[in-house]
């Protein structure tokens, strides 16, 4: 499965919630994981390989967490600023601000009701992956200038990679 790149229209939907988990759903989520492990990923929103629905993957620190109809429910006030980058952007990193500390709350796979809670990467991701979901990219965070200096590169590295 491959991983649609900035441009690709199904980045910029609001992604659809999934209504009854079912083998379709976990196919999805088996497609994801492979191409976010492919691609050394720490996390996947399914609108990533084209499919315009409500789950993420998350691959933090060696566990792998898996939500239906993720909901950021809590946030801390405190922010913190890295140097973030995406696999729909290859090639590229920008500085975006982030809560330090977020709660995510969705369904599992088996249909139960899941929250998690997380600081720092973890947390960054959670919320990184929920953006995808609401058809945002993390270059939108950034700067116009830093957006167009970013985009302009990744033009590049990605015209130079098709030649
Ligand atoms: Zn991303």
């Amino acid at each position: 499965m491959e991983i649609r790149k900035y441009g690709d229209p199904v980045l910029r939907k609001k992604a659809a919630l999934v209504g009854r988990i079912d083998e379709e759903t976990k196919r999805t989520c088996k497609a994801m994981i492979e191409a976010m492990i492919r691609a050394k990923g720490m996390g996947i929103a399914a609108p990533q390989i084209g499919v315009s629905q409500r789950i993420i993957v998350l691959d933090v620190d060696g566990q792998l967490h898996i939500l239906v109809n993720p909901e950021l429910i809590e946030t801390s006030t405190e922010e913190i600023e890295s140097q973030e980058g995406c696999l729909s952007v290859p090639g590229v990193e920008g500085p975006v601000a982030r809560h330090v500390k977020a709660c995510l709350r969705g369904t599992t796979l088996e249909g139960e009701s899941a929250e998690l809670r997380g600081e720092g990467v973890l947390a960054r991701a959670m919320q990184h992956e929920i953006d995808h979901l609401n058809g945002v990219l993390f270059i939108d965070h950034l700067s116009p200038v830093k957006r167009r200096s970013l985009l302009k590169e990744f033009s590049r590295k990605k015209r130079e990679k098709d030649e």
